[in-house]
Formats: structure tokens, sequence, C-alpha cells
């Protein structure tokens, strides 16, 4: 994954970006990535407005380290950049770039007090390359090197360079007493304590919170952990011997644990897992906010099983007067349990009892479990005559998986085939890995209800649902 293999170049992004908008939700949840760095928008997310990914400008050109500056009564927005000068009104299609008029596709918009743009005409006059990564929904950003652009976080993405050198950058970072243009994004926090135990490594920060970027690379195998905004505290800055730190493992399948403050602008600690053979990582949920925890163990895939609604939700009132909450905890608990029974699955239940999960908790679950699936369970409800079953899937990423569990389920039940389609569910367009979500009949139609609240029916749907996952990981 060098640098100049991802640069493709901006006719084929063209061509990328709005095939993906084919379809008629609008997909949300597109991640930002500047030079593999996550950007992070707090008030407004990247979306799609036909077939243009338009993105706040504001925290793309503070991290190319360009001003923008806007004008109230003129509602013009400027961006300056070495001596590239670009004026936008908001609501017009028309830029004057340098001073000469250049139309645009999409109009700037007024979001939240936030700018919104068009990434493509951005990419075309702030010289930012860019790639569309449809499985992640991700848009990857690529600053061209300038004049100004300080040495970041050299050898980041290297599969070629199997030397150890990687735990400290190649050039010392520059001070960065400079011109002013760098708008540091936030505070930095200090790490104060890495601790691998035979199972899990654990990170603890002064303050802030700990979400870091992970790589898995090879020869020799080892996954790196580096965390945005932090820097090491004074009794791990004891430990470095030319800026690198060393710990002995006690963890069955690690070699040895190697620490740094690996930029300083940004500032960014790496911790590298030098691995003996294979093993993956699997981030944990942690008790506290400045704590950033990671099971290592064996590779695993791992399945989010979702029982729709819960407790004072209880989901549709069945044709008899029985509750969706049951049926679907029943079966999503036969599935865990079949799903258990391989050893290369790790299973994750949104709730295992009759608990209440707002939905935005159960996608941060999957989202933070950093889930190679995400599988929810419902019974659904409609006029006495609807019967069958119905498999939604909202980002196209996820339609193959859609296709696999609806083939399965439908088979199982025996219910009518009423289709895989495509749904703005929540659970389904805000998780981040392929997501779907199963109706598995009609919880208001006699037959379908009859059926579903028998055992032998959930345990054949469950089996079903547990043989699509295992098709669609491929694992045989
Ligand atoms: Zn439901």
């Amino acid at each position: 994954m060098k640098f100049s293999a991802f640069c493709l170049t901006l006719l084929v992004c063209m061509l990328l970006l709005p095939s993906y908008a084919l379809g008629a939700e609008s997909p949300s949840g597109i991640n930002l990535y500047m030079n593999e760095k996550k950007l992070v928008s707090n008030e407004v997310q990247p979306r799609i407005v036909s077939g243009n990914t338009i993105v706040p400008v504001r925290i793309i050109v503070e991290e190319i380290g360009a001003k923008v500056s806007w004008d109230e009564t003129t509602r013009k927005v400027t961006i300056v950049k070495n001596d590239v000068n670009i004026e936008l009104v908001i609501d017009s299609k028309t830029a004057l770039i340098k001073g000469k008029k250049e139309s645009l596709e999409v109009a700037p918009v007024i979001e939240k007090g936030n700018t919104m743009l068009p990434l493509r005409f951005i990419g075309q006059f702030l010289g930012i390359e860019f790639k569309w990564d449809s499985l992640t929904t991700s848009v990857h950003m690529f600053k061209k090197d300038d004049s100004d652009s300080k040495p970041v976080t050299g050898p980041i993405d290297d599969e070629e360079n199997h030397d150890h050198g990687e735990v400290t950058p190649p050039k010392p970072p520059t001070t960065g007493t400079g011109t002013g243009t760098k708008t540091p994004d936030s505070s930095v926090h200090l790490l104060t304590s890495i601790e691998l135990s035979d199972k899990d490594l654990v990170v603890n920060a002064k303050d802030g919170s700990l979400v870091p970027t992970i790589m898995k690379l090879s020869n020799p195998n080892r996954i790196v952990f580096d965390f945005p905004n932090t820097t090491l505290d004074d009794s791990l800055q004891k430990l470095l011997v030319n800026n690198a730190g060393e710990l002995p493992s006690k963890h069955p399948l690690v070699q040895k644990v190697r620490f740094s403050n690996f930029t300083d602008n940004p500032a960014t600690v790496r911790i590298i897992l030098d691995l003996k053979g294979t093993a993956d990582y699997h981030a944990q949920p942690t008790k506290l906010p400045n704590q950033w925890t990671a099971s290592i163990g064996e590779h695993q895939l791992t399945v989010v099983i979702d029982a729709g609604h819960g407790d004072q939700d209880p989901g549709a009132l069945s044709i008899t007067g029985r509750h969706e909450k049951d049926f679907t905890l029943a079966t999503a608990k036969k599935v865990e349990s079949l799903l258990l029974q391989d050893k290369r699955i790790a299973v994750l239940m949104t709730r295992s009892d009759d608990t209440f999960i707002p939905l935005d908790d159960r996608v941060s679950f999957a989202n933070n479990n950093l889930a190679d699936l995400f599988l929810s369970i419902h019974g659904n409800s409609a006029k006495a005559t609807i019967s069958g079953t119905e498999t939604y899937y909202n980002r196209p990423e996820s339609m193959a998986f859609a296709n696999v569990i609806h083939k399965n389920v439908v088979a199982a039940a025996g219910f009518a085939d009423r289709k895989v389609r495509q749904a703005d569910f929540r659970v389904i367009t805000k998780t981040t890995m392929p997501a779907v979500l199963v109706e598995v009949g009609y919880l208001s139609n006699k037959n379908d209800e009859s059926a579903m609240y028998k055992e032998a029916f959930q345990d054949k749907v469950a089996a079903s649902i547990a043989a699509a996952i295992k098709e669609y990981l491929n694992l045989k």
C-alpha cells in the first residue's frame, strides 16, 4: 500500500464515485481519511448529493494547511492555500479560482454552520488525490507533497519495509513553530501505561478518549496501533532507547511489544506487537473512557447478532398477542449457540435477555468491536393476509450478505419469498460492516405466526442463519 499505488486519477474517481450513489437512499457513515488519518466531523457527516460526495470543508482545508474564511453578508467562502485562492458562494454553482470562473456540479451548502463542498471540487483545486473504498464506505485522501508540507508519518503503510525501523519515524519531526497555518485538531493526551497480559493489550491515557488506527502487516507478522493525539508520559518516556521502547511479552502469540512517540506533529504514539505466528485483535469494550483494550488471540471473525427490540420496546404484537421481542431473542440465542461451535467465529450479542438497547447503541457496539458482520433478527407486521420473508440491507457492500441470508432463511422458513430489499433502518445504515436485517415472517399472519413461536421452526431458521453466515464468510 505504497502511497503511489493509491493514487488514482481524478478521472477514475469521477467514474467511481457516482456509481456508488445509484441506490435510492443516500448512504450514511462515510469515513474520511487524510494520509490515512481519520478525520472526525462531529457536527455534520459527509453525504452524497446528486452523485457527488459532499464534505464539511473546514476539516479538510485545515488538515492541508489552507485557510478558510467566511463573509456573512455576501455568503462567500474563501479558501487560500499557497498561491491558490478559491472563492465560493453558498447555493451558487459558480466559483472563482485564482480570479477565473469555474462551474461546480453541486453548489456549496450550509449545514449546521458548516460549509459543505463537493469532494471532487476540493480535490481538483487543492491538489488532493482521493480513492473511494466501497468496502468500508471510506474516502481516502492524499495530500500531494508541496513545499511547505512537513515530513509526516514515515513508513506507515510499508508492507515492503521489512526492517524494524518503523517504530521510529524516518526523520526527526519538525518543531512546528512556523507559519501558523497549521491548526492542531485537538489537545494531546498523555499515554500512561501499555500492558500486554497473556490475553489482552491494555492502553491507558491520563484523559481523553483513545481510538487507534490499526494495521495488520506481514513479513514479519505484526499488528500496529497508532493512537492519534497522544504522547508518552514520563514513565514510558524513560523506557525509550533511541526513541523506541520495548516490553517483554507473556502472551503466547506475541514475541514482544514495541512503542514510541511515532510523530510529534501530529502527536501519535505507535505500539507494535511483533507476532510469533499469526494473531488477531478484537477491540473490547472498556469501562473507562480513557482506556483502550483489545484481546489478542487466534484469528477470529466477529459476528454481531442483534435480537430486535427488548424490554419496554416489545416490537410488533402478534395476531395472538405475543411479542416480537420474544421471537427475536429466542431465535438470536439459537444462532449464537450454533455459531459458537465454530472456533473461527466470535459471536457478540447486542442483548442476551429482555433488555432495552437503543438502536444507536447496537450500532456503536458493532462498530466499536470492529465486527465483520452484523445481523439483526425481526418479525414483521402488516395486514393479516400478508405473509413471507424479507431481507433488508442499506449500504451496497451489504447486498451480497443479504442475498445469502435471504436464500437460506426463505428455504428454511418455507414462507413466501418477499425478496431482498433496500431500506434505511438505522442498524444496517450506521453500522460500518456488512449489515443485514431479516424479517423472518409476519407476526400478523396466522400461518407465519404459529410457526414462528415453535421451537422446531426457530431451530431450523437459526440453523439457516448460521449456515448463511458461514457461507458468506467462506468458512467451510
Ligand atoms: Zn422489529
